[in-house]
């Protein structure tokens, strides 16, 4: 259900339109939302995912019109939806636009409903286009900012996910804390094994802090007037990853009932707890609305544009030596300014914080931690000038610290509203704000670590070994599944379908 309301409400035509759209598309449209028309975004193709700038269904301008035609692959809603957002590219210019088109209109087909390992009630289907004219009027925004609309569309929808996640989190928390005080194994509660107790104690500290997290992210978009790319990014990206590892605890504690089905739990007399569903279900809020390796690279860019602006001709391999000493001056100027405080400051705040009682030492911990990632980036732009870019698993680690410092900031600040309010529960959310922000530094320094020793260059050593078919004799041993290179093609249904244009059945793309 959360994921038909986040792809009508967040990117589906009312959020596009609340942003870019014009008065009489807004009249026109929203009230027929409101109403209860369902709307869907289609972006993603056959051949096009996390670099939706590919993409290849056409608007051709034939003077009022454009023609639209293309397809689009996983579109949420997509099957009972009477309005859709359609990114699609002009190839006179290459740009690609954005359109309000709805599916009444000759042309829009919805080829296929397709099926997943969970949310088995989402309506997300293949929808194709053939020639649909689509009236000026429905362009959303200026013409070729199609990309930049769907992005921003995203920044904001982004955070229905993290949310969604702190109530799966919620969840498994009642589900852990009943069972581990009702399941009984050699002869004592299952939580007073000291592991089983860890376990809860930091599924609940988590949780806090995923509540935290989406709270602050979405109050700051609800204020408006703030650029919330970065928060809402690294919002949907902390709180996936923890709820997903919080269901997985949970089927853990769980034990076999964890991997039961919810019927055969039934079937059997026990009561239907649905962990092994929420697995399924959780699954996919780390690929859909940006993945995790997309949402990490999106946070990094952030990072490191302004380095690379800085750096501008010095990294740059095709200047010659003499423009890269002319842009040191720049470099060196802005460098003398911007490095020393981050090491100075330090010293001043060493007795920042100290109403903050308890909590000051964590708020220390971050104000250091954010300028020693500051540094860090710079030492990184240092080493690898140029290739910065390229070095994922340097950008990653970086990212994983800045995740870890927004979730302990949102979580104290949180504490300290409920403490300031006299909030009844403010003890008890001292305590998990204690432990959440202990494991977290302790991730912290791990990760500052990490940073500059790792094998890194051993892995993608190993990788290309493997990709070279240098390990393929590690793979023998097995059954063979027919997996030659016919098996990985990405297919267009369309396409395929004016191939075979007399038969309706699809053959398998091999076998
Ligand atoms: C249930 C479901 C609902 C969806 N709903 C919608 C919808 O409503 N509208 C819509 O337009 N789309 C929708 N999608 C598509 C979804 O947004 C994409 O699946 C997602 O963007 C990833 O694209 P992809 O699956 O093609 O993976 P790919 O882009 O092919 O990526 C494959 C893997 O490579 C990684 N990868 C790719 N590029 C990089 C890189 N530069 N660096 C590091 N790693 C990289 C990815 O993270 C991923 O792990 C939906 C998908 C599903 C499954």
């Amino acid at each position: 259900m959360s994921a038909l309301l986040s792809a009508h409400q967040s990117i589906g035509i009312p959020q596009p339109l609340k942003l870019f759209g014009t008065p009489e598309q807004k009249k026109k449209y929203l009230p027929r939302c409101a109403a209860g028309a369902i709307s869907a975004f289609a972006l993603t193709e056959p051949h096009v995912g996390s670099d939706p700038a590919s993409l290849s269904t056409t608007a051709v301008r034939d003077g009022d019109i454009f023609l639209l035609n293309g397809e689009k692959l996983w579109c949420t809603d997509g099957t009972l939806a009477e309005l859709l957002v359609v990114m699609a590219r002009d190839p006179a210019t290459k740009k690609i636009s954005a359109f309000i088109v709805d599916t009444d209109w000759p042309g829009v087909k919805v080829e296929y409903r397709c099926h997943f390992m969970g949310l088995k009630a989402l309506a997300n289907g293949v929808i194709s286009f053939c020639d649909v004219r689509v009236p000026r009027e429905n362009l959303i925004g200026e013409e070729g900012k199609g990309l930049r609309i769907a992005l921003t569309t995203l920044n904001t929808g982004r955070l229905t996910l993290p949310a969604v996640c702190a109530g799966i989190a919620k969840q498994c928390l009642k589900i852990c804390r009943g069972w581990s005080n009702a399941r009984h194994q050699w002869g004592v509660p299952i939580w007073k094994h000291e592991a089983v107790a860890h376990m809860i104690a930091d599924m609940a500290a988590t949780t806090f802090a995923m509540d935290s997290v989406w709270m602050l992210a979405s109050q700051m978009a609800d204020r408006g007037g703030y650029d919330i790319r970065l928060e809402a990014a690294a919002a949907k990206e902390w709180n996936t990853v923890r709820a997903w590892e919080i269901v997985d605890t949970t089927l853990q504690l769980r034990g076999g009932r964890g991997y039961e089905t919810e019927s055969s739990l039934k079937g059997r007399g026990e009561y239907p707890i649905p962990v092994e569903r929420m697995m399924r279900d959780c699954r996919i809020n780390l690929i859909f609305e940006g993945s995790s390796e997309i949402m990490h690279l999106f946070m990094a860019r952030e990072a490191v544009d302004k380095h690379l602006e800085v750096a501008g001709a010095m990294i740059d391999p095709k200047k010659a030596t003499n423009e890269k000493l002319g842009a040191l001056g720049g470099i060196l100027g802005f460098y003398a300014k911007w490095y020393p405080p981050l090491w100075l400051k330090g010293f001043s705040a060493l007795s920042q914080y100290s109403d903050w009682g308890p909590l000051a030492s964590h708020l220390r911990s971050v104000e250091r931690s954010c300028r020693k990632l500051a540094r860090e980036s710079f030492h990184g732009m240092a080493v690898y000038q140029a290739k910065m870019e390229r070095k994922q698993g340097f950008l990653f680690r970086a990212v994983d610290i800045v995740m870890e410092i927004f979730a302990m900031s949102a979580t104290l600040c949180r504490t300290r509203r409920m403490i300031d309010d006299g909030h009844p529960e403010a003890q008890q959310a001292i305590e998990l704000a204690d432990l959440f922000c202990r494991s977290s530094r302790r991730k912290v320094r791990r990760l500052f670590h990490e940073l500059w020793s790792n094998d890194d260059a051993v892995k993608n050593r190993v990788a290309a070994s493997v990709m070279g078919g240098r390990q393929a004799w590690l793979e023998g041993g097995v059954l063979d599944l027919g997996l030659d290179e016919r098996a990985f093609q990405t297919r267009s249904l369309v396409e395929l379908r004016k191939q075979l244009a007399e038969t309706d059945a699809i053959p398998a793309a091999t076998g």
